[in-house]
């Protein structure tokens, strides 16, 4: 048997790997639904809203096995748009530098020595933050650099390694890897229930409200997993996968190299229907980072939001939806957009990345013991964390334990 504990991206990617291996399996979550840091919660909303992008191709594979891929759709094929709050200026621009060729797809401040400087973070040179590399060419960095950043680090550019950047800036340059995706309907039908149903029809098997209390081990093993009401004595042909973030990993088990300070992500859910399509807008020099609208519902993102994971929720909501109401109107968007702020859910994840500094990247054994291997996106050490690396984790941990 083996036990995957943990039901985020990592483990279900993992679970699925070992149930289409022909291995017994069991997935144990603590909590009453799968998905992790990437779940619909009981009203069906997503946590936060979650981006794929073409270099995602771990992520999207794992979309193509369990039939969920044509749920993620490129909202925005012509280039994002981008209103800058502050002059009010309305643009789209190009993910991708190739793209930049056309001058109305370029974004605030480029020029050839700001993309080059941005293209050396590439070069796995000595690491420092985001800042000072881009230091020369400000208004690229705000217009650019700064977004990209909190987007794929959550931490922004004055803090952020460049060492980290640079992971991402080597993935962008195959074709298509700049094309950006989201869930259309949301990350329950799009991504977990698939995937569970996916995992059940290998013969695996998923048990929720199973918190893993404690572990045992004894001679370089684990030798038994205790559950809040039974525990599980693990035999000799038993293996384990821990798919579960650096916090509950490092209360677990000893000596693992894990990443200690964690960002926040502040989500704003809107009750706001509309005719669609699915838009997705960027905002600078603003509260919100990312404005997804479905036709279901209007939800912002506010990442590496200390500041704002501890300010009231209608503060921040009538805040938010002022600056929905400017980006409608910008990008002219269909429908009606009431004056008055809409019923809005905040949602607000404390630990929802590791803070992406400069300094020693956390590298994990991926067997921590002889018969238990890690998974989690903080043990992918090749890229920062995201859905891809907890996917590129999960399939090498199923790997390495079956
Ligand atoms: C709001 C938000 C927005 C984000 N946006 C993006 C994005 O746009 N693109 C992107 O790529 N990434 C994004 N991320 C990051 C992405 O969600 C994570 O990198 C990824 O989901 C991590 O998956 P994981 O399986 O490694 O960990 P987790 O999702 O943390 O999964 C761990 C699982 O283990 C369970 N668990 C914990 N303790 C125990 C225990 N003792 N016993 C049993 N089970 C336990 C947890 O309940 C959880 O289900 C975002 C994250 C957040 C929070």
């Amino acid at each position: 048997m083996i036990h995957v504990v943990g039901a985020g991206v990592a483990g279900l990617v993992a679970a699925l790997v070992l149930a289409r291996a022909g291995r017994e399996v069991t997935l144990h979550e603590a909590t009453p639904g799968a998905g992790g840091r990437a779940r619909a919660l009981p009203d069906g909303t997503d946590n936060g809203t979650h981006a794929l992008i073409g270099a995602n191709r771990v992520a999207l594979g794992f979309l193509d096995e369990i039939g969920a891929r044509a749920g993620w759709i490129e909202p925005e094929p012509d280039g994002l748009p981008v209103l800058d709050l502050e002059d009010g200026s309305a643009r789209l621009v190009a993910l991708s530098p190739l793209g930049w060729w056309r001058a109305d797809r370029r974004p605030a401040g480029v020029s050839a020595g700001a993309v080059a400087a941005m293209m050396r973070m590439a070069i796995p040179v000595p690491d420092r933050t985001i800042g000072d590399a881009m230091a020369a060419h400000p208004a690229f960095l705000r217009g650019f650099v700064d977004p990209l950043t909190i987007a794929a680090l959550n931490t922004p550019a004055h803090e952020a390694s460049s060492r980290r950047m640079g992971q991402v800036l080597r993935r962008l340059g195959a074709p298509g890897a700049t094309r950006l995706f989201v869930a259309r309907r949301g990350l329950g039908p799009d991504l977990v229930e698939p995937a569970l149903d996916a995992i059940g029809k290998a013969g695996g098997r998923y048990v929720s409200d199973h918190r893993l209390r404690r572990l045992d081990q004894s001679g370089g093993r684990a030798t038994a997993l205790h559950f809040h009401e039974d525990s599980i004595p693990l035999g000799a042909q038993d293996r384990v996968v821990l798919a579960l973030p650096p916090w509950e990993a490092t209360r677990l088990l000893t000596h693992v190299d894990a990443p200690h300070s964690h960002a926040p992500i502040v989500n704003l859910h809107f009750a706001r229907t509309g005719p669609g399509p699915v838009r997705f807008i960027g905002l600078l020099g603003a509260l919100c980072q990312w404005i997804l609208v479905r036709p279901e519902g209007v939800s912002v993102t506010v990442s590496a939001g200390d500041a704002e994971a501890g300010e009231d929720a209608d503060t921040l909501a009538a805040r938010a939806w002022t600056e929905i109401l400017r980006a409608a109107m910008a990008f002219r968007l269909p429908g009606e957009w009431p004056m008055a702020t809409p019923a809005c859910r905040v949602v607000k994840e404390r630990r929802a990345t590791p803070r992406q500094r400069p300094g020693a990247i956390p590298r994990p054994k991926r067997l921590h013991l002889e018969n238990l291997a890690l998974a989690g996106d903080w043990t992918w050490p090749h890229l920062p964390a995201t859905i891809e690396a907890a996917a590129c984790s999960g399939r090498a941990a199923a790997r390495t334990v079956a």
